[in-house]
């Protein structure tokens, strides 16, 4: 069992379907160094070796925990490949210059930020590279100019964008001289507005995969609850059908049937949870069940 490997799009890098979000790596419970290690070197056991980082992840320190899990054993950095971000700038102990919470996409500050991502990751490397959020104040221009640099100085091998409109997509990547190989923007069951305002079939248009953050909606996919309570009698009904599936892997299952090629990116620090993931692409619902689904969990068809 092992999960599959694929190209974002043709001139983009090839990554495991599944990539692991660290997001929430550095919440309670809090892991040693040594058990981030261990989830690391499982996961890619797994076949996931694709993680998912971010500058301002943990209050600004997930990149330095993942960073100090992967300095006990060097060898694993050549078994994976890094995402992080940058472009949003938090009020926090850690940034004390910081007195507003605001974007900055500015040439400066996307250089420093990919600097000191690979200064505390220990990596010579970035393997993509997203602007975390739209910025109002976005000039493509400069963001060109920084791309270029991290790029022919070997700093980031790819780029790419997150939660951003088709609008945004098409301004930044008409400046560029590499392309943009992905949105990585919020996609669920319990989340499926992209799926209809032409995030998604914009990206299916240039052959681009999206990638899926929050693929169980942070959570809330397992909340008992009145909310919930349609989509959970599908989801048990299924389960049936598919070996005892869990909510989670029918889920994955949903994502997997769109036909954008979606990468989602787990959230969970339980490996256990990992393998079911990894599980998760031999199920294959029909077109019925998922609008079944679609349905269950408040999506209208006219
Ligand atoms: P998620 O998978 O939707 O939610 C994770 C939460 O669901 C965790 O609290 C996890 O708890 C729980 N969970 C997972 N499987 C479960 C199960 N089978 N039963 C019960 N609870 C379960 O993903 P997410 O953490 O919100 O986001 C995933 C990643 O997306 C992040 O790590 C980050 O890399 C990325 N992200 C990107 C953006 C962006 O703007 N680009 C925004 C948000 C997130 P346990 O740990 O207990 O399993």
């Amino acid at each position: 069992m092992s999960a599959s490997r694929t190209r974002l799009c043709s001139d983009g890098p090839e990554f495991s379907r599944l990539v692991m979000g660290t997001w929430r790596l550095v919440d309670d419970p809090v892991l040693s160094s040594q058990e981030i290690l261990s989830l690391v070197e499982e996961c890619v056991d797994l076949g996931i070796t694709t993680f998912d980082e971010a500058d301002i992840y943990g209050n600004y320190s997930s990149e330095e925990s993942f960073g100090k899990a992967l300095n006990l054993n060097s060898s694993i950095k050549h078994k994976i490949e890094v995402i992080t971000k940058c472009g949003i700038k938090l009020i926090s102990d850690k940034r004390p210059s910081h007195k507003v919470k605001h974007y900055d996409t500015t040439r400066s500050h996307i250089i420093s930020s990919v600097e000191n991502s690979l200064k505390v990751m220990g990596v010579d490397h970035i393997d993509l590279l997203l602007i975390h959020r739209p910025d109002p104040l976005m000039n493509p221009d400069e963001i060109a100019e920084a791309f270029s640099l991290l790029n022919d100085h070997g700093k980031v091998f790819h780029f790419g964008v997150s939660n951003f409109t088709v609008r945004q997509f098409e301004l930044l990547q008409s400046r560029l001289s590499m392309p943009l190989v992905t949105n990585q923007i919020e996609l669920s069951l319990l989340y499926r507005d992209l799926m209809l305002d032409g995030s998604v079939d914009y990206l299916m248009q240039l052959k681009k995969s999206p990638m899926a953050w929050s693929p169980f909606g942070g959570g809330g996919l397992f909340h008992r609850d009145t909310e919930n309570e349609e989509l959970h009698r599908v989801l048990d009904e299924l389960s049936k059908k598919y070996d005892d599936a869990g909510y989670d892997q029918l889920a994955l299952a949903w994502l997997y049937h769109h036909p954008a090629s979606i990468f989602p990116i787990l959230g969970t620090k339980k490996i256990e949870r990992v393998r079911a993931a990894v599980e998760s692409e031999d199920i294959h619902i029909t077109r019925e069940e998922w609008y079944k689904l679609w349905v269950a969990a408040g999506g209208l068809i006219p």
